[in-house]
């Protein structure tokens, strides 16, 4: 049996807690797409091509701190490269047509990557929620930002993402929207979990 969730939406939005969760309750697999960018970014930060990066990465290239707000950047700036975003391509559908269901997230899952998915959720927040919730990450983990520098970090990230010719970040015409703006975790898990349940019949 195949079942694809595809799950886009903006940076922080809660796309990563809503998707584990629905896995996790589905018994899916699940991909974080995000980390195949965040891992080709890396890798140009030591200087080494893009293209390259994207043509032969690894799981060994998906270990490590990739949460960074340097990588971030990095994989957004790597991400409007048609030829980066082609070398990945083959490994999502795969990963997406697996026996016993799947969740990716990403930016273009439902657009691009996955036209045809059984459920599409796109998952939003605004930028100033979107940033606290980043800005309360990142100092969890001693990582020295101010709240200002991270808004401005999303805000350059929705920016090169939404406007980027491919793949841009955008909703697909019939996915669900669920704005976490204003919902508790447990609200926003409980909202995609019964979009998928309906899907399910
Ligand atoms: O989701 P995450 O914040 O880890 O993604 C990092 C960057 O990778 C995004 O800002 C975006 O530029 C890129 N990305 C993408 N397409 C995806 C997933 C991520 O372009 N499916």
């Amino acid at each position: 049996m195949t079942f694809i969730v595809a799950i886009d939406g903006p940076a922080a939005a809660g796309k990563g807690t809503i998707s584990k969760a629905v896995a996790a309750h589905f018994g899916f697999a699940h991909l974080d797409t995000g980390l195949l960018y965040r891992a080709v970014g890396a890798k140009t930060l030591s200087d080494i091509d893009p293209i390259e990066a994207a043509k032969t990465l690894t799981p060994a290239d998906m270990q490590g701190d990739l949460r960074t707000p340097e990588v971030a950047q990095a994989a957004s700036k790597v991400a409007v490269i048609s030829e980066v975003r082609a070398a990945l391509v083959d490994f999502q559908r795969n990963f997406a047509a697996r026996n016993g269901g799947a969740v990716l997230d990403g930016r273009d899952i439902g657009t691009v990557i996955c036209p045809d998915a059984d459920v599409k959720l796109f998952v939003t927040a605004s930028a100033e929620v979107r940033a606290e919730r980043r800005f309360l990450e990142l100092s969890a983990k001693e990582h020295d930002v101010t709240r200002d520098q991270v808004l401005a970090d999303v805000i350059a990230r929705d920016k090169r993402d939404s406007e980027r010719k491919e793949a841009p970040l955008k909703p697909a015409g019939d996915a669900v929207t669920i704005d976490t703006s204003e919902l508790s975790i447990e609200d926003a898990v409980a909202a995609a979990l019964s979009v998928v349940d309906q899907a399910r019949g």
